[in-house]
């Protein structure tokens, strides 16, 4: 597989749309675009959070993008995405406007429709049919840009994960209480990953990030834009830019066991990798796991010890509820504006952490 790597000190048009240019020269993807194909580009647009927090799409990333298809004659371009809260008009609106996607009014058309579709999946999956949001079932063509992260329950955010925006709203935390472990949600995500099947992969690494990721991490810039086909290889491949133990990480170790990556057929086109790499600060979730370090007659015990759960910071919360829309046990409520947690019930999902805006919840352990 070709794996595309062009350095991009900042976010500059200038600098981007040469680096775009040359990724889709390496990987031929000129041979593929004709006036009437219907192109959809999904960002990450977990929520609605400035462009310069590091926790979504940079909006100039995605203009380069929408540029250089409409230099190819390309018309209809669409950015869809279902953020973590609701999927409707009023919230995918404000996301919009808060994630800088606005200005890109004159490149690309912002989705506004709102309805999903039931897609039957390959035979032998363990899911026989995902719902998935109606303007990814009907593109032609899908270009997957996402954000390189950390991420508080998978360990990593790039191109496999990135698609689980395709299921429709609160319909996400739903699949986590249907999936709860890590090993199911990750087969899970690798059987909607072949689904929704993009053709090309952008991975925003301009500016990345570390730490208690997906939202409440911090920058570690690499200053690059990935680019591949084949994405499940690419995952391989940041994760290791970033210095995690792709094999660590649990959907990228199924997706090599699987046939899906294939690590030992990469082939690097553009320049190369820095050598003053260093590595991502882990989510704490990830952190304080040592399941690993204990022998496995004591592991079910451990585990139970072990386990994490979201402790909430009363001082920084604002009670608005986000965290209790997403959570999927149903175990958050809120009384006189703060958020209350039921430790009873909780699957560890990190939700909750995911979704608030205020980084008012952190990780502890049972033990
Ligand atoms: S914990 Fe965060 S998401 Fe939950 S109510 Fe407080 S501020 Fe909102
Ligand atoms: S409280 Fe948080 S971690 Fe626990 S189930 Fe709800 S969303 Fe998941």
């Amino acid at each position: 597989m070709i794996q595309t790597l062009y350095l991009v000190p900042e976010y500059k048009e200038e600098q981007i749309y040469p680096a775009i240019c040359k990724s889709m020269d390496a990987l031929s993807i000129k041979k593929d675009m004709h006036p009437d194909l219907k192109v959809v580009i999904k960002p990450n647009l977990i929520m609605a959070k400035k462009p310069d927090l590091t926790t979504t799409t940079h909006p100039l990333v995605i203009k380069c993008v929408a540029r250089w298809l409409r230099e190819q004659g390309v018309k209809n371009i669409t950015l869809a995405e279902s953020s973590g809260g609701l999927y409707n008009a009023d919230y995918m609106k404000n996301v919009y406007q808060v994630c800088g996607m606005i200005d890109l009014c004159e490149d690309l058309s912002l989705n506004m429709d709102f309805s999903a579709q039931t897609v039957n999946t390959r035979e032998g999956f363990s899911n026989h049919s995902f719902h998935i949001i109606t303007p990814i079932v009907e593109a032609d063509y899908i270009i997957n840009i996402c954000k390189l992260k950390t991420h508080a329950m998978t360990g990593y955010s790039g191109g496999i994960k990135n698609l689980f925006g395709t299921i429709p709203g609160l319909e996400k935390p739903q699949m986590h209480y249907r999936w709860t472990d890590i090993e199911s949600f990750s087969r899970m995500l690798l059987e909607l990953a072949q689904t929704v099947n993009p053709q090309l992969t952008i991975i925003d690494a301009i500016d990345a990030m570390e730490g208690n990721g997906p939202t409440g991490g911090t920058s570690h810039p690499l200053h690059m834009i990935l680019a591949a086909k084949d994405f499940y290889t690419q995952d391989y491949f940041a994760a290791k830019l970033m210095k995690l133990d792709p094999m660590n990480i649990v959907m990228i170790r199924q997706a090599v066991e699987s046939g899906l990556a294939k690590p030992d057929e990469i082939t690097l086109a553009g320049d190369e990798i820095p050598d003053n790499l260093t590595p991502f600060q882990v989510p704490d979730t990830i952190k304080l796991d040592f399941s690993g370090k204990i022998p496995a007659i004591l592991l079910p015990i451990a585990k139970r010890l072990l386990k994490s759960y979201p402790q909430l910071n009363a001082d920084l919360c604002v009670g608005c509820g986000k965290c209790a829309e997403s959570c999927p046990a149903k175990i958050i409520t809120i009384k006189k504006r703060k958020a209350h947690f039921k430790k009873k019930g909780c699957i560890s999902c990190f939700c909750c952490q995911e979704m608030c805006p205020m980084k008012a919840i952190s990780v502890k352990k049972a033990l």
